[in-house]
């Protein structure tokens, strides 16, 4: 179980200073179905714009 997220999405609601993710969980999703070839065909969906 991943203890720390960093993320550089600096425009979501769950981003907080140094990187960190604020979220109490994140959905990983892959573009491609459930597999993926490598880390640009995967996108967190928990991202929510801030407003
Ligand atoms: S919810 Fe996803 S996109 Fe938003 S800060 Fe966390 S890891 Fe980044």
């Amino acid at each position: 179980m991943a203890r720390d997220v960093l993320c550089e999405v600096n425009n979501c609601k769950f981003w907080a200073n140094g990187n960190k993710c604020s979220a109490e969980a994140i959905y990983v999703v892959s573009h491609k179905g459930k597999q993926a070839s490598d880390s640009k065909e995967t996108d967190c969906q928990t991202f929510v714009p801030e407003l």
